[in-house]
C-alpha cells in the first residue's frame, strides 16, 4: 500500500438526492481509497491511499458557507482505517463538528472509532454504523480478509452503546446466494450487541468491481456465475422481484427484533 498527500479546495460534497439510507445533506472523506481492500469495494481498486493533508482548513472553509445538515462521514471511504491511527485527520474534523454542533453519521468497520469517544459524548447530533458483510468467517476471509472482524465490530457497537452513541448496522452489501441465507443471525446478533436500526443495500456490479467479483465468485462455486448472469442481467443491481423478495424477509426479522429498517427504493 502507497501512501501520498494531496492538498483539496473543498472537503464537504453536497447530497443532490433524497438519501434515505444516510439521512445526509452532505458527505465527507478526509482520505481517498481505503487500505481495508474490500473485494467489492470501489474505494480498494488504487494501491494508493491519499491522504488529504490539508482536510481540517478546507472543511473550516467550507463551513463559512454551509447550510446546516447531517455530514455523512466514511460513506466512501472508511474514516478509522489504520492510516488515521497517526493522522488524527478524522478526529481533527469531529472537533469542528462539536464547535459547531453540526449533526454527523459516521459509518466504518474499525475499532479506532473508540479512540474519539472523547468527542463522541459530547455532541449532540450523532450516530455510528458499523458495516457488516456477514458474520459467516468463510464470507468475511474471502471477502473483507483485511478488514476488522466482525466480532470486533459488534464490540465497537456495544461499546459506543454503553456511552449513549445511537448506533446500528449496516448490511452493506448483501451479496445473493451468499449472505442473503444467514440475516436471522445477523440480525439477532446486532440486536444482541445494541444495534438500533439496520440499513441495508445490494452488491452493485460496475466496471471493473463486476470483473473482480465475477472471478472471485467462480473460484467460490461454479454455479454462481451463471445465477449471477441470471439475476443480474444487464443491470449493475439484482432483480426487482429478488430485491422485494429480500427486503421482506429483511423488514419481518428487523421487526422481531425491534429495528428500524432503511433501503433504497426499488424503481421499476
Ligand atoms: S472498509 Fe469500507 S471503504 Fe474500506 S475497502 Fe472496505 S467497504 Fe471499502
Amino acid at each position: 500500500m502507497n501512501y501520498q498527500s494531496i492538498n483539496v479546495s473543498h472537503l464537504l460534497r453536497k447530497i443532490t438526492f433524497n438519501d434515505v439510507l444516510f439521512n445526509g445533506a452532505y458527505t465527507l472523506d478526509v482520505y481517498q481509497n481505503c487500505a481495508f481492500g474490500c473485494i467489492y469495494c470501489d474505494s480498494s481498486y488504487d494501491e494508493t491511499i491519499y491522504i488529504k493533508k490539508n482536510a481540517i482548513e478546507a472543511f473550516k472553509e467550507d463551513i463559512k458557507l454551509f447550510e446546516k445538515g447531517r455530514i455523512i462521514i466514511g460513506s466512501v471511504h472508511d474514516p478509522y482505517q489504520p492510516i488515521e491511527q497517526k493522522e488524527e485527520l478524522t478526529r481533527g474534523i469531529l472537533q469542528i463538528i462539536e464547535e459547531q454542533d453540526i449533526p454527523a453519521h459516521i459509518l466504518t468497520k474499525s475499532p479506532l472509532i473508540l479512540r474519539d469517544l472523547d468527542i463522541l459524548t459530547r455532541l449532540n447530533d450523532i450516530r455510528v454504523t458499523m458495516t457488516i458483510l456477514s458474520i459467516d468467517p468463510r464470507i468475511v476471509r474471502l471477502f473483507e480478509e483485511n478488514a476488522p472482524s466482525p466480532k470486533d465490530r459488534f464490540q465497537t457497537m456495544k461499546q459506543l452503546s454503553y456511552n449513549d452513541i445511537t448506533t446500528g448496522i449496516a448490511l452493506i452489501p448483501i451479496l445473493p446466494y451468499l449472505t442473503d441465507n444467514s440475516f436471522e443471525e445477523t440480525i439477532s446478533m446486532a440486536s444482541q450487541f445494541h444495534a438500533a436500526y439496520l440499513i441495508y443495500k445490494y452488491l452493485e456490479l460496475k466496471g471493473d468491481q463486476k470483473q473482480k467479483v465475477f472471478s472471485l465468485l467462480d473460484d467460490i462455486d461454479v454455479t454462481l456465475l451463471p445465477r449471477y448472469g441470471k439475476l443480474y442481467y444487464e443491470r449493475y443491481s439484482p432483480s426487482n422481484e429478488y430485491m422485494k423478495e429480500i427486503n421482506k424477509k429483511i423488514e419481518d426479522i428487523c421487526k422481531r427484533y425491534h429495528l428500524s429498517s432503511y433501503s433504497v427504493p426499488i424503481i421499476n
